[in-house]
């Protein structure tokens, strides 16, 4: 808040809400035959705790999320699964959804089977040893059992011991805890509109990160270029017709906290809320322009294409809303989106790891980043149209 209002924006303020906080503590895993090897894990949000002094059992090997959920109940009884299912790269990231359900799902589908704990192949792309975190949830009807991810080369290994026909028996121990009920928010800044001022363009990204690294492609770089957007257009001294509102998200991570509080506070003014694009998918150059809206809107979606097609923008089609994580409930509730794409295919490299870092954020993308957020804020907010379908 301290920044944005040193920027000069207008109404800056957090609008608080309530979440209850897990937080990781001391976690290792080790395979104990046929040989010693110790292995880089890390817990994936949510989970519960291992027992104190850590928990042994054979480790049971299956390819994928849907071996395990054909397993037969009580297979697993007293056993670790582990889940393979190597997630491949692409440029829009749309396997992500695919593969990432065995990380939400996969502790109550082990459980279902007896499971003591579930150890997975971390839904990433990189070959380091580098675990990705993320959040997982459980279901009421199941015992919660702690779930953790395998880095992708560890994953390797144990897939290689497996092969072989050897039992394997691991050790497991974490010590998550939740910490109660802590108060996040919203952070909103506004550039404010000359003719409707209460119609507003919503631009941002999220401000919490998981743990493990700094947070810097995910998603410091979309606070980072959409704010730099916004201030370009309130550098440059002319006002647009109706409000820009940026807003950095608080508690995307855990499951669209700040979203859904957003959601629920502006629920009146749900019609006032044109359109939005938030920036949640690293800091590589914007390759697509996709958008869902009015046949009215259309001019001012191709005025952004034609703009921005030098630096490299391709006009695609969108076949489903899109726009970031943080606009899912405000599109759920008929908000329209335009989504500025950024090349995705090596954002699965560094998300939710150690080694999501500042020394991979390119400076040149991220100004090219910046010139699209400017050209769609500007155009959006300073046309008089309506987006809705
Ligand atoms: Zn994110
Ligand atoms: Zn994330």
């Amino acid at each position: 808040m301290a920044k944005l209002k040193q920027l000069g924006f207008d109404s800056v303020r957090v609008e608080p809400f309530e979440m209850q906080t897990w937080m990781r503590g001391e976690e290792s895993a080790e395979l104990i035959s046929p040989f010693p090897q110790p292995l880089e894990i890390t817990s994936l949000g949510g989970s519960v705790a291992t027992p104190e002094q850590g928990l042994e059992g054979e480790l049971v090997p299956f390819a994928s999320l849907a071996e395990l959920r054909a397993a037969a109940p009580g297979s697993l009884d007293g056993k670790i699964a582990y889940v393979g299912h190597a997630m491949q790269r692409t440029q829009d990231g749309s396997s992500y959804g695919f593969y990432g359900e065995l990380r939400r799902v996969g502790a109550s589908v082990a459980a279902g089977k007896g499971a003591i704990a579930v150890l997975i192949r971390s839904i990433g792309t990189d070959s380091h040893r580098f675990p990705h975190t993320g959040q997982m949830n459980y279901q009421d009807d199941m015992p919660r059992i702690p779930a953790a991810a395998l880095s992708n080369p560890d994953a390797d290994q144990i897939e290689r011991v497996a092969s072989r026909g050897q039992p394997m028996q691991l050790r497991l121990k974490m010590m998550p805890e939740v910490v109660g009920t802590t108060e996040s928010g919203n952070v909103i800044a506004e550039i404010r509109g000359r003719e409707n001022p209460e119609e507003v363009v919503i631009i941002g990204g999220h401000l919490d990160s998981w743990d493990l690294g700094t947070g810097a492609i995910d998603d410091g770089a979309g606070v980072a270029i959409t704010t730099a957007a916004a201030k370009l257009i309130l550098d440059a001294g002319k006002r647009p017709r109706r409000t820009i509102r940026l807003i950095l998200w608080g508690a995307e991570e855990v499951g669209l906290l700040g979203g859904r509080a957003y959601l629920e506070r502006h629920r009146d003014a749900l019609e006032q809320q044109l359109i939005g694009s938030e920036s949640d998918f690293g800091a590589e150059r914007v390759w697509q322009l996709t958008a869902q809206v009015s046949e009215q809107a259309q001019p001012v979606v191709d005025l952004i294409g034609e703009l921005l097609a030098p630096i490299g923008v391709a006009r695609g089609d969108m076949d489903k809303p899109g726009g970031g994580p943080d606009l899912i409930p405000m599109v759920e509730a008929g908000m329209p989106t335009l989504r500025l794409v950024q090349n995705g295919t090596d954002y699965f490299d560094l998300h939710h790891t150690h080694d999501d870092t500042l020394d991979k954020i390119e400076a040149a993308a991220l100004d090219q980043n910046v010139a699209a957020f400017a050209v769609f804020a500007w155009l959006a907010a300073d046309s008089n149209v309506n987006f809705r379908q």
